[in-house]
């Protein structure tokens, strides 16, 4: 089983490279392993509503 990765591209316009990091990564930041630069990793995207959606509230 293969840990899911988030591909993101080396914003350096000199290096482009494509990285591909862990699910736990997002929302930090990474070094490109070519240039170093420091990269943020986005979080992940807002997920389609499929339905009406359905707010969860806890009542604490
Ligand atoms: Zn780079």
């Amino acid at each position: 089983m293969s840990q899911p990765t988030v591909r993101i591209m080396c914003p350096n316009l000199s290096c482009r490279k494509l990285l591909a990091v862990p699910e736990s990564a997002r929302s930090k930041t990474v070094r490109c392993k070519a240039c170093h630069t420091a990269i943020r990793v986005p979080d992940a995207p807002a997920p389609q509503a499929q339905q009406s959606p359905d707010e969860q509230k806890k009542s604490a």
